[in-house]
């Protein structure tokens, strides 16, 4: 469905990234991808997603907290693969405090990072997008997106921004080819989860597998993880003809957390 397109995924060297990267292969789609950590083994992961249809893929290590490194990477893409059809915006960080002991410097890292990236890489590669007639800019927020949860000020007010952008890109491009939605994850069991399930399993004295359902019962009711793979498909149906006119949706995959 997506051979000849190309795809950025930010922050796609691990987790929901590496999960969307692998679905788009699987369609076609040539991948561009970005992150910290080891790069081999997610390329090698993707490349065998899109093997059936000789995906190429490619990767640019820029720190999405500065802007010219983002800069670079859109220009490196376009000097790859002629353009971004698909932008993914999925890089994400964490951290978790009460609002009068969030240490600053986190909450300007967050903002960077979960948000403000998001800005930097719409603005790159929306002229491509709209100049071609078609394309996709799907913003990896989250449940923190739609609702809030003690402790965590600074990745929340990211997620409900990168929600508003999402309907103000949406809106700018209703009439033409390129749609823009947000998808918001429940919990998914990646690194970024992990943390927290190890920090409560040492705050209560708890096994691995007890403090991941002590994590998912305060707000999970399917008492399940989201997958990986499940927003990867949700990315390809964003993708899909089906989907051209969905625009601006935010869309939970979150075993009912925000029907509560
Ligand atoms: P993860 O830690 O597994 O992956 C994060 C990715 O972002 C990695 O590839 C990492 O290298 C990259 N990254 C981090 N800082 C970066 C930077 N400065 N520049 C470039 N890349 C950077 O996390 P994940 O759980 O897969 O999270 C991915 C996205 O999904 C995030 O935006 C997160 O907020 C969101 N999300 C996660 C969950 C969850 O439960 N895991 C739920 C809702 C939303």
């Amino acid at each position: 469905m997506l051979k000849g397109k190309t795809a950025l995924v930010t922050g796609s060297t691990s987790g929901i990234g590496l999960g969307i990267a692998m679905a788009l292969a699987r369609q076609g789609a040539n991948i561009v991808l970005n992150g910290f950590g080891d790069v081999d083994g997610p390329r090698a992961q993707v490349l065998a997603a899109g093997s059936a249809s000789d995906v190429r893929v490619a990767y640019h290590g820029a720190d999405m907290s500065k802007p010219a490194e983002i800069e670079d990477m859109l220009k490196y893409a376009a000097s790859q693969f002629g353009r971004v059809d698909i932008l993914v915006n999925n890089a994400g960080i964490q951290h978790v405090a009460s609002v009068q002991d969030f240490p600053a410097e986190k909450w300007d890292a967050i903002i960077a990072i979960n948000l403000t990236s998001a800005f930097h890489t719409s603005r790159l590669a929306l002229p491509g997008m709209l100049a071609a007639g078609w394309g996709r800019i799907i913003n990896v927020a989250s449940v923190h997106g739609l609702v809030g949860s003690a402790q965590k000020s600074a990745y929340v007010a990211a997620k409900h921004g990168i929600v508003g952008l999402t309907k103000v890109t949406a809106l700018e491009t209703a009439t033409t080819g390129v749609t823009c939605n947000a998808i918001c994850p429940g919990w998914v069991l990646t690194p970024l989860v992990q943390k927290q399930v190890d920090a409560k399993a040492a705050e209560h004295g708890l096994s691995n597998e007890d403090a991941k359902k002590l994590l998912l019962g305060e707000k999970e009711p399917s008492m399940q993880f989201t997958t990986p793979e499940e927003l990867g498909e949700l990315a390809v149906f964003f993708c899909s003809p089906a989907a051209n006119n969905v625009r601006g949706v935010a869309w939970n995959m979150d075993g009912g957390w925000t029907a509560q």
